[in-house]
């Protein structure tokens, strides 16, 4: 068998990639298998190398029209039985019933070289109706296709775990949102799609053999390491939930809203997945909403933990046919807490530079955000900068003092700041670095992909594909396009996200 190794050097060509469908040998009653609608007169949009390498294909595979008609859902690629998944979901806290890939159709997998035994599934969104599309028309738009795959790629690139996006594909086709708006399809790639709503979908319907196909399957093909565990169920469970409050941790570090949590767009591996009206944090304030929909602010940023921990709740209920007792689901379900907490604190004390912790390392850093809330202080330009101070004052502190609103303040704490950084062993050379890696130079502000959509929206790609290379470097300097990484212009303000897309 070829190495990795072999294998990556290779990139294939479309026909070579070897599709397989795992999801298809499930029973019936987990799908139906449907070819996707053809999109017409298809083009390329922009495509992501880094994410084609995933899957061994060369980057001049591009630009060939079988590329195109394979992932606009105009033709199926050899060896896949194409199929929109049954799955069902809580959506705002209320039991929302049967949901489905409305727009999806689940392709099959491929290979993925650089981890070996893996596969990653293809699935097309935007690509036509399913009979679980209900009052939906089964396509997505040019706009929204765009933030799902710049988004998708920008999260890899920061290390936080994601579905990821392979191309767009678009067409003059239109579809009816608040205005008519040109449609696209794009490929996303998972090791998995299976949802904490795909769970839920059986308990509610109060299948237990299905429940437990569906649960064995995944530990399976995606939690091997479970398969001896005496108590696999709960073993799933307890995983599942640390690997989703760690998650959450990622994004709260990062500044990064999902917009719409609901069980249906919950991951059963604990990536981020379904973007819709997400946001990255930019003027900081803990109760920002990034779904102009959500009126409530039930998944405003600083609710996103709870929610996360309220939807580990949901798979509970849904896998207790299978763990047996309500303690020991609850016992599971306490694994979110401490996960989370450790893995948020450690990710703070790398943004602020912080080699180990000590006494009064919290108050420090909640200070900090008191002070930036108070003064709307940009999240990823303040942190970005901060590794920028030196222990000895110097002309540089005067681009974060100008930040904010209270100087006395703000003053104050970086006084302590200094002093705390000076009680462990690290130069100023050194800590830059550090903390350069952890807080990105560039990050998806939405004004930058509203520029990209706007120019793609009159067919011209080019801002789709600087974005992304950009992004897939958002840690690196790349003096050249340090506009990207300024604060945001004012117009930035007024743009809303709803869950229209
Ligand atoms: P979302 O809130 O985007 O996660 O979508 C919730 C459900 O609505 C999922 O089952 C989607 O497949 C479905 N859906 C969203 N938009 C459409 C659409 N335009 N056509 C059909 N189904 C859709
Ligand atoms: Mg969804």
């Amino acid at each position: 068998m070829n190495s990795p190794e072999t294998l990556l050097a290779q990139r294939l060509q479309l026909a070579e990639l070897r599709i397989t469908n795992r999801f298809a040998t499930l029973p019936a009653d987990f799908y139906t298998p449907l070819a996707a609608t053809p999109l017409p007169s298809p083009y390329l949009v922009c495509a992501s190398d880094q994410a084609a390498r995933l899957v061994g294909l060369a980057p001049e595979v591009f630009s060939q029209p079988a590329f195109i008609a394979a992932f606009s859902g105009n033709s199926t690629l050899p060896g896949s039985r194409p199929l929109a998944a049954v799955y069902s979901g809580h959506q705002f806290g209320v039991w929302a019933g049967q949901l489905g890939d409305g727009r999806a159709i689940l392709l099959g997998e491929a290979m993925a070289p650089a981890e070996p035994m893996w596969t990653l599934e293809l699935q097309l969104k935007g690509s036509g109706k399913t009979p679980y599309s209900r009052m939906g028309d089964g396509r997505a738009v040019l706009r929204s296709s765009i933030r799902e795959f710049l988004c998708s790629e920008a999260m890899a690139a920061l290390g936080i775990p994601t579905s990821r996006a392979l191309c767009v594909i678009g067409s003059d086709m239109r579809a009816m949102r608040e205005l008519p708006e040109t449609t696209a399809v794009v490929t996303r790639m998972a090791q998995s799609f299976v949802r904490f709503g795909s769970f839920e979908h059986w308990f509610y319907k109060d299948r237990k053999p299905e429940l437990q196909i569906l649960a064995d399957y995944v530990i399976a093909n995606s939690f091997p390491e479970l398969q001896g565990a005496t108590r696999p169920y709960h073993a799933l469970l307890a995983e599942v939930t640390r690997r989703t409050a760690m998650l959450v941790a990622q994004w709260q570090a990062a500044g990064f809203m999902h917009g719409v949590l609901n069980t249906d767009n919950m991951s059963i591996l604990g990536i981020t997945l379904d973007y819709g009206p997400y946001g990255f944090m930019e003027a900081y304030d803990p109760a920002h909403i990034c779904n102009h929909t959500d009126s409530h602010g039930r998944y405003s940023y600083r609710m996103q933990p709870r929610i996360a921990e309220w939807n580990c709740y949901a798979l509970g209920q849904a896998l207790l046919p299978l763990i047996g007792e309500a303690n020991d689901v609850y016992d599971a379900l306490s694994v979110f807490k401490p996960a989370f907490e450790s893995s948020m604190q450690s990710l703070w004390r790398a943004k602020f530079g912080f080699i180990g912790t000590l006494e009064g390392d919290a108050t420090l850093i909640e200070r900090l955000l008191a002070l930036m809330t108070a003064s709307r202080v940009d999240f990823p330009y303040f942190f970005r900068h901060l590794s920028s101070v030196k222990m000895s004052a110097t002309q540089q502190d005067e681009t974060l003092r100008d930040l904010f609103i209270d100087r006395s303040a703000f003053d104050a704490w970086l006084s302590e700041y200094r002093q705390r950084l000076a009680l462990e062993n690290i130069d100023d050379t050194r800590r830059k670095q550090a903390m350069d890696k952890v807080n990105p130079k560039y990050v998806l502000r939405n004004y930058l992909a509203q520029i990209a959509i706007d120019k793609a929206q009159n067919k011209d790609f080019s801002e789709v594909k600087t974005l992304l290379e950009i992004l897939h470097r958002p840690f690196d300097e790349q003096p050249e396009h340090e506009q990207y990484a300024a604060l945001p212009p004012d117009w930035a303000a007024a743009i809303e996200v709803s869950c229209s897309s």
